[in-house]
């Protein structure tokens, strides 16, 4: 099977060929059909973060396909069925954040493309327990970019606790933000969306943005505020000073959810300006099992769109480079039925 791998940090991913992966007790082996490119890739492919992989690693965490061998003690699931692998490749189940419902941040987790081979493959493992089922009625490749970018933005929302008529900031209209608008709409609030690309702040509105903010030109903040302020401000800009423009948009009692990692990123929170308006500052990683089911129901259900388009794995590398310029609508598929 061919496999696009790191092989060295910040260099060209090198297309190989690998034996097909051998389903351990609890896995699985998949059939992939379809791989987003999620911008964690590029950070992952450069080490740009205190926690790093170990190269040679395959990346993609937005991995779709159809389940072709079972792994011993697997029985709920079947071959044949589509299913999604998640950054959260396994958790382990017994930990206070598991038991409470936030499998997110257990300890012990392993991440799709990170800690183990992820998804820009033909094959690729997954702990069965963790590998979603897709529900029928939605392609490989609109439920690759749910499996990331969308569960990740529904979260973050969920997160920021959207009321129906409340102001929501929507900082970077890339793959999570062209969801994230959506989902806020779905919450019922009118929604601000951020960006520095004509193409994409077009892309906004036609998904449902009420306001459009092109922060080359504009003061974010202060067109935030000028609309009351932010109940709460998305930062999915891949650049520490979006998240103070934002963050500067807030009303009194405003959240600010971070999402984006921008590579050593810090942020200079003012402190007394936090203090006196009652703002508070939340991170925010990935979305659970039970999230991305939410969202895949929400997708069979018409309610979402997700933009997006194919290129071979072939393709990896320009594609990269193609989102670091800005220049990818929303999300790019990897199609890995192309060359069978
Ligand atoms: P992307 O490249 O598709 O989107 C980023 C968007 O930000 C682009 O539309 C870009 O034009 C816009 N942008 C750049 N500078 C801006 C500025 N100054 N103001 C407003 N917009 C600006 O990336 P993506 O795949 O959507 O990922 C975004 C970030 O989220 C990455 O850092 C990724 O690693 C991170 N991420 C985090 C999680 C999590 O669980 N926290 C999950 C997935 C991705
Ligand atoms: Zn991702
Ligand atoms: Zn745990």
């Amino acid at each position: 099977m061919k496999a696009a791998v790191v092989r060295a940090f910040g260099e060209p991913l090198v297309i190989e060929e690998r034996p097909d992966p051998e389903p351990g007790p609890g896995q699985v082996r998949i059939r992939v059909e379809a791989s987003g490119l999620c911008h964690t890739d590029i950070h992952a492919a450069q080490g740009d973060w205190p926690v790093k992989p170990n190269p040679p690693f395959v990346p993609g965490h937005e991995g779709v396909g159809l389940v072709e061998k079972l792994g011993e003690g697997v029985t709920h699931l079947t071959v044949g069925q589509r299913v999604a692998v998640p950054w959260l490749g396994r958790a382990c189940g017994r930990c206070e954040h598991c038991l409470s419902g936030w499998e997110t941040l257990c300890e012990q987790q392993i991440n799709t493309g990170y800690g183990c081979d992820g998804g820009y493959a033909e094959k690729m493992l997954a702990w069965a327990d963790f590998a979603q089922l897709v529900p029928d009625g939605i392609t490989p490749f609109e439920a690759a970019p749910l499996t990331c970018a969308g569960v990740t933005t529904y979260k973050a929302l969920k997160v920021a606790d959207v009321k129906p008529a409340q102001l929501v900031a929507i900082s970077g209209v890339g793959g999570l933000g062209h969801l994230a608008v959506q989902y806020a709409k779905i919450a019922g609030a009118t929604v601000a969306a951020i960006d520095v690309t004509d193409d994409k702040l077009e892309l906004a509105a036609e998904l449902g943005a009420d306001l459009v903010i092109d922060a080359r030109e504009e003061n974010v903040g202060e067109v935030l505020k000028k609309h009351g302020g932010a109940h709460a401000a998305i930062a999915l800009a891949v650049n520490e000073s979006a998240f103070s423009a934002v963050n500067s948009g807030l009303r009194r009692g405003g959240k600010l959810v971070m999402v984006a990692l921008p590579a050593h990123g810090t942020v200079q929170v003012p402190i007394f300006d936090t203090v006196l308006n009652g703002t508070s500052v939340i991170g925010s990683i990935v979305g659970t099992r039970q999230d991305l089911a939410e969202v895949f129901q929400l997708h069979a259900a018409g309610r979402t769109k997700v933009i997006h388009e194919t290129r071979p794995l072939a393709a990896v590398n320009e594609s990269i480079d193609a989102v670091l310029q800005g220049q990818v609508k929303a999300r790019i598929v990897f199609d890995l039925g192309a060359g069978r």
